[in-house]
């Protein structure tokens, strides 16, 4: 069977759910190398070299859910908090661009102190002073919302769906439903974003059959980013004592992930490159393209906190972005110097490279 699977996905043959966690309880090495050299020969195919950077700004560390595996989360009362004002957010964000970053990134938990107009202003003035597209990943809105964003000038939103089993979902997520965040991605498609999707790997009672319902999704949904990362435990939530997600698992969710949506921009995560020191360059081999060096201010950027030892967390944006720039250079890769839009959008507006 598993020679089988092997050849549907060198003939680029749509996966099922049992082919995908077959493939998930083989430890076969062999079988795995042809896996993730699939991955990077469709990476190689359908982007070349090229690798595209997202200055990533963490603009808030409020947030009103208690997701239980984040730092976050609101119970969490050993977090120290932050907030940027509007201003300074602006600001940070045309100085990301003027370092050559084509997409600014701007993260935050679900802050209501951010209204839809101070959100919707800050997007117009980075808009209007910088030449960058940007991605919104600020949570679960209305559609209205959503489609204000949009007509501000946020390009691209980026919504994890987190896992795509329902009852796992549930267990992990006391003030939401998998339904609640999959009409969010659905609103986020019809309004004309770039939408970016994706999961934990390795989370305490997540099966193969679980991860394969995550590839499945991306398969169903071939969203334009994809965000894929190990679950790592944080000793301040209530998951504390969990065992963490593995790099092996994460390289090859990666990879499955590249094989069913070959045009899908997909970052070797910090979150990755946390778990092992050569992680993001792991990544890069089994299907990433895209790395997202860490811009945010470094008197906030200690405290945000979803998991712990994050990678990069004490050098400022410029020595991030340096450092990046070399670590994809060693890898025989080559910086993008365009937008990074979707592929979805290259014929029609050209703007990708
Ligand atoms: S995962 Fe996001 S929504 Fe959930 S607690 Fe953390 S920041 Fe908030």
């Amino acid at each position: 069977m598993l020679d089988k699977i092997i050849k549907d996905i060198k003939d680029a043959k749509t996966l099922t759910h049992e082919n995908i966690t077959a493939l998930l309880d083989s430890p076969d090495e062999t079988l795995w190398a042809q896996v993730f050299e699939r991955a990077d020969d469709i990476r190689k195919k359908n982007f070349g070299d090229a690798v595209h950077l997202r200055g990533l700004l963490e603009f808030s560390n409020y947030c009103k859910r208690n997701c239980l595996y984040c730092g976050l989360r609101k119970d969490n009362k050993t977090q120290y908090r932050y907030r940027m004002p509007p201003d300074e957010i602006v600001e940070n964000a045309v100085q990301i661009a003027s370092f050559g970053i084509k997409t600014i990134v701007l993260q935050s938990g679900e802050d209501p102190y951010y209204t839809t107009d101070i959100i919707c202003n800050i997007l117009r003035d980075i808009k209007k002073n910088a030449d960058t597209a940007i991605t919104l990943s600020i949570g679960e809105k209305t559609r209205d919302e959503y489609k204000a964003f949009f007509d501000a000038g946020a390009d691209r939103y980026l919504i994890r769906h987190e896992t795509a089993s329902p009852s796992l979902y549930a267990s992990l997520h006391p003030d939401s439903t998998l339904k609640e965040r999959l009409n969010c991605i659905d609103d986020l498609f019809s309004i004309g974003f770039q939408v970016g999707i994706g999961c934990m790997v390795g989370l305490p009672g997540q099966t193969h059959s679980d991860m394969a319902a995550d590839i499945l999704l991306l398969q169903e949904k071939q969203p334009d980013m994809i965000g894929m990362g190990p679950f790592i435990c944080n000793q301040d939530t209530p998951l504390q004592g969990a065992l963490s997600g593995t790099i092996e698992q994460t390289l090859k969710m990666t990879a499955l992930a590249r094989i069913v949506c070959p045009r899908s921009h997909l970052p070797a995560t910090t979150a990755t490159g946390s778990i092992d020191r050569f992680g993001r360059e792991k990544a890069l081999a089994v299907g990433a393209n895209v790395v997202m060096p860490n811009f945010t201010p470094l008197n906030y950027r200690m405290h945000y906190t979803i998991y712990p030892n994050k990678r990069c967390i004490t050098e400022d944006g410029y020595k991030c972005n340096t450092c990046i720039r070399k670590m994809i250079e060693n890898e025989g890769r080559t910086v993008a110097t365009g937008y990074g839009h979707s592929l979805r959008f290259e014929s029609s507006t050209g703007q990708t490279s």
